[in-house]
């Protein structure tokens, strides 16, 4: 007989606690949730008492209230910041709290809103916020994002179904793809984030100089910095070396591009969702590392504000490899969420770029940092790119090739 509901979101939070973000006895916690998912961020704070948090606190957030500014708030006031979420975050981020993020929102929440307006408060907080994100990237705090279903996301998900119906379907989907159902869960854990590390452990090892994915619409050669790292499953903070799984699910296995060895075609091979619109069909042309061309079906002019954001949003900040027989490929659902959908397939990044994935990148200077490749932005986006249909191939300094991926599954 399979688990009741409750069971099920009882095992999630615990794992979300002990294997997501790896909370340290006598470590304060700050989960970040939106206000539909209340029941399930007071799971979490229970659980994270029972794995011997300090403190814990909530975070509220809202979408409603970030839609009603769009809406009412008059419009020369869009030089205020909403500073007392962010001010929070800062101070955890001084103090080396664990954080937790339940992210859920509705994909089209600001689809009528004035997409410039849209695009500086994302990027105004993004930069109010670099402080905090500046040490997410290089790992001096140990995190870990989930997600939980609100009705809003639940009806672009499953458009057909009731409301509640939809939330549901959407649970029992996130528990699947999180391995949930499974009989136990955690050992299923521990299995996956060893074979993800021996991927990473080959990759780090053969050292390949550049990355050719080709499938159809695509055909782009990634250049990979010298000393570049491989990251995915589970990572450990600078300091304490506490073991932390930073997306709930994970199926990547990624690394920085070059900054300027980008060369060729990228189509996507999924909908992006993006300050609040959905971009549909898109394509990228690189040279030397550089956005040169951009074209979309749907939104284009969305992901033009995108990638003018600043010089770094027009380069690579990731590049990741992902099975097409994920879990979530598998589920042939489109979530509308990045961290569910971004899963399903190997997938890039405009924006900044991992520290932790050049050897040594944390502590180099912006300067000697984008020498050896790193990518400085305000933003980082995934984007898919994979498919049943993409190969991949590692090119060696020395010339060689070496077949990495075949129709989207790894060559072993
Ligand atoms: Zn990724
Ligand atoms: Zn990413």
């Amino acid at each position: 007989m399979s688990d009741s509901f409750e069971t099920k979101l009882e095992k999630y939070a615990d794992l979300a606690v002990r294997v997501g973000v790896g909370l340290q006895s006598g470590q304060r916690l700050i989960v970040r949730a939106p206000v539909e998912t209340a029941p399930f961020a007071r799971l979490l704070v229970k659980k994270a008492y029972q794995a011997g948090a300090r403190l814990v606190e909530v975070l509220w957030v809202d979408d409603a209230t970030n839609l009603a500014r769009f809406q009412h708030a008059p419009a020369d006031s869009f030089d205020e910041l909403p500073t007392s979420l962010a001010d929070a975050l800062l101070r955890c981020g001084e103090r080396g709290d664990a954080v937790i993020t339940v992210y859920a929102t509705d994909p089209s929440l600001l689809k009528d809103q004035d997409p410039e307006l849209v695009a500086k408060t994302q990027k105004d907080l993004q930069a109010y916020l670099l402080p905090f994100s500046k040490r997410i990237v290089s790992k001096k705090l140990n995190w870990c994002v989930v997600s939980a279903p609100i009705p809003s996301w639940a009806a672009h998900v499953f458009p057909d179904a009731a409301p509640e119906e939809g939330t549901d379907r959407l649970w029992d989907r996130i528990f699947r793809i999180c391995r949930i159902d499974q009989a136990d869960p955690f050992r299923a854990w521990k299995d996956h984030i060893a074979g993800l590390a021996r991927r990473r452990e080959y990759l780090d090892q053969r050292q390949f100089s550049a990355l050719r994915f080709r499938g159809p619409g695509t055909d782009l050669t990634v250049g990979l910095p010298e000393r570049h790292l491989w990251l995915g499953g589970e990572s450990k903070t600078a300091g304490k070396k506490i073991p932390f799984v930073a997306n709930l699910p994970t199926e990547e296995v990624f690394t920085a591009p070059h900054r300027d060895r980008v060369d060729g075609v990228v189509r996507s091979t999924k909908p992006l969702s993006y300050a609040g619109a959905v971009i549909e069909g898109f394509e990228f042309r690189f040279e030397n590392g550089r956005v040169v061309h951009v074209e979309a079906e749907r939104n284009a002019a969305v992901l033009r504000q995108l990638i003018d954001t600043d010089d770094g949003a027009a380069r690579l900040g990731e590049v990741a490899l992902v099975p097409h027989s994920s879990p979530i490929s598998q589920s042939g659902i489109l979530f509308y969420n990045t961290l569910l959908d971004e899963n399903a397939s190997c997938h890039l990044a405009v924006g900044k770029s991992y520290r932790v994935c050049i050897a040594g990148g944390g502590e180099m200077s912006d300067q000697d940092y984008a020498r050896a490749g790193g990518n400085e932005s305000l933003v980082h986006v995934d984007f898919m790119i994979g498919s049943g249909e993409m190969d991949v191939d590692g090119a060696g300094s020395d010339g060689s090739t070496q077949a990495l991926m075949r129709s989207g599954e790894w060559v072993d």
